[in-house]
């Protein structure tokens, strides 16, 4: 398990030091699919930011706040590129004991096409 930003697999990803198949860039956030799609459709947003887990993020940081509301209404606009017709569902795991393998926040986004 990996919690060390040095050696953090979507670090790599966001530096470009790995390779993935990224759908979606800005400022703040990438995507890219799955490398083992649960779904049709099954990509993650990932904040550039490194922070390990959802419980991470504190309730009185403005900073968190928004990263938070743009990665949820991010979701909608990507699934939507992606051509889920028929919605699709969002999830995060936080912490090893909800199945959490990553180490650095990522919002699970599923559907079919
Ligand atoms: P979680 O269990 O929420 O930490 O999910 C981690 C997810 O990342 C899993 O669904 C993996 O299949 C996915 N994953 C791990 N490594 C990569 C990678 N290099 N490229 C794309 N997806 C990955
Ligand atoms: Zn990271």
């Amino acid at each position: 398990m990996n919690h060390d930003t040095n050696n953090c697999i979507f670090c790599k990803i966001i530096n470009q030091e790995i390779p993935a198949q990224k759908i979606y860039e800005d400022e703040d956030f990438i995507a890219f699919n799955d490398i083992k799609p649960h779904m049709p459709v099954h990509f993650l947003i990932v904040p550039k930011k490194h922070i390990a887990m959802l419980a991470d993020c504190q309730r009185d940081d403005n900073s968190h706040i928004m990263l938070l509301g743009k990665m949820m209404t991010l979701a909608p606009v990507i699934a939507s590129q992606q051509g889920c017709k028929d919605g699709f569902k969002v999830m995060i795991n936080n912490g090893a004991g909800a199945g959490q393998e990553v180490f650095h926040l990522h919002l699970h986004v599923m559907g079919n096409k």
